[in-house]
């Protein structure tokens, strides 16, 4: 069976020593295996990474800049492959794999700007004869950490930029679909990066202790779920590393009664079943304000939710795929069963799909739930299946504080025609990232991703100017070049400019 090994100083190595098994989540057979990174790895990973650094962060900006260029030319050269690879291990439908890897894409276009993105600010005369400016420094070695939705857009919101600001870099992919992301790191290094500087170890929360341990790691990005992300920023900021950790979410969207039905129940469909749900920025919950818009709405999902198309990777014209393994099948059906003994009403039932030809996959079909309530254990949770949940609510007072009370604040969406309740809500809800008749508000990559509260974890968020931020420490030069006309003598007072 074919072993994912790890990446390092440029060349593929493997251990052999532990491995873990990844799925093709379809048919629901083990496909290939993930080798695990030692501790021992690990540390010469970074030892080689921490010599490559010098050299990388001398290397004028516009050079590294060129080999992002040829970066991206390699990705969409390599287009179908990588998409076939996403598939083949998350089951994500080509067409969605297409839309991860553009969005992923976008990132690298936004580090190809580096030169003018670390141009630093400048004042001259800050005092006689004295000029001061700021510059953006890279941090040396940095980490990243990602999950298993987006096995090529995640990673490519931290590496191109952290290397494109002159760190080097040791990715841990997520052991349930390691093969696109290895392969993606592979293009970087075939663009001609110098050894050392892009580094991934593959394993898992041993692999990642490693990297938290190692004393010259500068800095940790982490995408994936709330406990781990709180317990990476923990124990990274305890040890002195600059960490953003992102996590788990709970999206809701407001449909008000003067929405475009129509829109939103295509919109909707699209964020809440694409991906099988399994995005951190798919819509979960609905709160219809007013029976009235909840029973329009439930009956023109529950109508379009027949057309839907759940199936395997390898036929375009499905909409989403299986679930990542058969245990979260498991939990994914378990959830929407507790919801049912809590006293919801589930209007289209995905329990039992049936997937001709693929009766081993971890298939969840759409299901659409109504009369949730906040104290049900589906509405807490991350479900992170397709499943959508509606709450009904008399006011949009009453469904924003549904959101704002929730612990989670990753995004969302309000559906309207009024442009006084839009801004009323994008002012004052509580979430990082909304949408105004836009369900999946997925900031461009040059904007900045990041959720509030328990979605997020840090200061800075992920990519676009947090991400060069991120990545750079700012250092302030004030210089003065002594000369006859301005010359001070002993002073022990505060200098000031009088
Ligand atoms: P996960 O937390 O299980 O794993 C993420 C990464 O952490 C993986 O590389 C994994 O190997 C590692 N890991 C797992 N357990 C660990 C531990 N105890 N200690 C150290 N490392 C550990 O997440 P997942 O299941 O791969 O991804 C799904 C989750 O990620 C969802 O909660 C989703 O909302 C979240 N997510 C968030 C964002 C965002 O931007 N906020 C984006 C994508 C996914």
């Amino acid at each position: 069976m074919n072993t994912i090994g790890h990446l390092i100083n440029g060349a593929l190595i493997t251990e052999g020593q532990t491995t873990l098994p990844v799925y093709n989540p379809a048919t629901g057979n083990v496909a290939t295996q993930a080798d695990v990174a030692s501790a021992k790895t690990v540390n010469e990973a970074v030892r080689l990474a921490k010599e490559a650094y010098p050299a990388w962060r001398n290397t004028p900006p516009i050079r590294r800049a060129r080999i992002m260029q040829k970066f991206l030319q390699l990705l969409e050269e390599n287009a179908d492959t990588i998409c076939e690879m996403i598939g083949h291990e998350h089951g994500k439908i080509k067409h969605d794999a297409m839309g991860e890897l553009q969005r992923g894409i976008e990132n690298v276009e936004y580090a190809c700007g580096i030169p003018t993105l670390l141009k630093g600010e400048h004042s001259r005369g800050v005092g006689p004869g004295i000029d001061a400016w700021s510059e953006f420094q890279p941090l040396g070695v940095v980490a990243g950490i990602t999950p298993f939705n987006f096995p090529v857009m995640v990673p490519l919101w931290m590496y191109p930029l952290a290397i494109a600001c002159g760190n080097c870099f040791i990715l841990k992919p997520s052991e349930r679909d390691p093969s696109s992301t290895l392969f993606v790191a592979q293009l970087l290094q075939e663009a001609g990066l110098p050894p050392g500087v892009m580094n991934v170890v593959n394993g898992d929360k041993g692999t990642v202790d490693a990297l938290l341990d190692n004393k010259d790691i500068s800095a940790v990005s982490f995408v994936g779920s709330t406990p781990v992300a709180e317990s990476i920023y923990s124990r990274a900021s305890a040890a002195g590393k600059r960490c953003q950790a992102l996590g788990g979410a709970k999206n809701h969207a407001i449909v008000m009664p003067d929405a475009d039905l129509d829109n939103a129940v295509s919109q909707l469909l699209g964020a809440a079943f694409g991906s099988s749900g399994e995005r951190c920025m798919a819509l979960s919950v609905v709160t219809a304000v007013g029976d009235n818009t909840a029973d329009a709405l439930i009956a023109k999902l529950k109508e379009k939710m027949t057309d839907l198309r759940v199936g395997a990777c390898n036929d375009n014209n499905n909409d989403f795929g299986p679930v990542i393994t058969g245990a979260h099948r498991d939990r994914v059906v378990r959830l929407i069963s507790s919801a049912e003994t809590q006293g919801a009403d589930v209007v289209v039932d995905g329990r039992e799909p049936l997937v001709a030809g693929f009766e081993s996959g971890f298939f969840v079909g759409a299901t659409l739930i109504d009369r949730v309530t906040p104290k049900m254990e589906s509405y807490k949770e991350e479900i992170f299946g397709p499943v959508l949940q509606v709450v009904r609510v008399d006011t949009m007072a009453d469904a924003m504080q549904l959101i704002n009370d929730h612990e989670y604040g990753n995004g969302t969406c309000i559906f309207t025609r009024d442009g006084e309740a839009a801004r009323y809500f994008s002012d004052h809800i509580e979430v990082g990232m909304v949408g105004i008749n836009v369900p999946l508000p997925v900031p461009v990559a040059y904007h900045s991703f990041g959720g509030w509260k328990r979605s997020f974890f840090g200061d800075l968020s992920a990519y676009g100017p947090d991400g060069v931020r991120f990545y750079t420490r700012r250092k302030t030069i004030t210089q003065r070049w002594p000369s006859e006309a301005v010359r001070e003598g002993v002073s022990f007072s505060m200098p000031v400019m009088k």
